[in-house]
């Protein structure tokens, strides 16, 4: 059973290394390849787009593709319409991986907001010392707040030509530890946080970090995703597939 695990994330990693130990099963993870030194699951990679639907499900036929696993990061939603169309068109199962947003809890002060457009609109008023961490792509959307200082974190620096906001720039890959996000905001006295909301533990302790701290989070919710199976964890998807293999 030949299996194609769409990442770009820690759980795809670690789902593509599981896999690989199911006899009976041949995994093969894909990258978009925007990061300049992915982790790479182990195992077949591939890496870059497909070319819309109509690559994706060209890919499918040609590799003879038996399952689709969408592991992408909720945030990631257009790769995962394109999977859910593609592997309609081509017939086969698609499941999607998806962890569990973050809850809001006691302590936490968060401004629940639906865009990266939003949360700048929410700074103008009221930051001004902002660790932004929505990632190099999302940069652009926040370059006009002039009168902000920002730490933005990425993995990757932004490319020499890209818009970005006043501040500073600190390239760095989670997972981060408590002690060391408080430093942050204690070192650069950041008065807000803006954070998509990924869930997971690799990048959870800014947010513990701002409740102990007091310090505001401008929170962007997640896009909508295609209907479909969903599993949270990765066991599920270990166990899902175990059913589809032949006995
Ligand atoms: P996106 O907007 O959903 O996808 C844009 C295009 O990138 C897709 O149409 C597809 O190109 C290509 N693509 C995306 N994921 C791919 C994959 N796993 N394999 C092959 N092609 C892929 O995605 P994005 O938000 O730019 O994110 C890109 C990658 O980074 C994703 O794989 C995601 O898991 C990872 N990531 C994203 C975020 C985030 O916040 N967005 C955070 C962490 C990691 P074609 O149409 O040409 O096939």
């Amino acid at each position: 059973m030949r299996v194609l695990i769409l990442g770009g994330t820690g759980e795809a990693a670690a789902l593509a290394a599981r896999v690989a130990t199911i006899p009976g099963i041949e995994a093969i993870a894909s990258l978009a390849g925007r990061t300049r030194e992915p982790s790479m699951p182990l195992g077949n990679v591939r890496i870059g787009g497909f070319g819309g639907v109509s690559g994706l499900v060209t890919y499918l036929r040609q590799m003879q593709i038996d399952i689709l696993i969408d592991a992408t990061h909720p945030f990631a939603n257009q790769i995962s319409f394109n999977a859910a169309a593609a592997a309609h068109e081509v017939g086969i199962p698609r499941l999607m991986l998806i962890r569990p947003p973050w809850e809001k809890i006691e302590g936490d002060r968060w401004m629940e907001v639906d865009s990266n457009t939003t949360a700048a609109a929410v700074l103008e008023n009221q930051a001004k010392r902002v660790f932004l961490t929505v990632g190099r792509q999302e940069l652009a959307v926040f370059a006009h707040l002039k009168d902000i200082w920002f730490l933005m974190r990425m993995i990757d620096p932004p490319g020499e030509d890209a818009l970005v906001p006043p501040g500073v720039i600190l390239c760095d890959r989670g997972p981060f530890a408590l002690d060391n996000e408080k430093e942050i905001l204690i070192q650069h006295n950041i008065d807000t946080i803006v954070s998509k909301n990924s869930g997971g533990d690799a990048t959870y302790a800014k947010i513990i970090a701002a409740r102990e701290l007091g310090v505001q989070v401008v929170m962007v919710n997640r896009p909508a995703i295609p209907a479909g199976e969903k599993v949270p964890d990765i066991d599920s998807v270990v166990a899902w597939l175990r059913e589809k293999l032949p006995s």
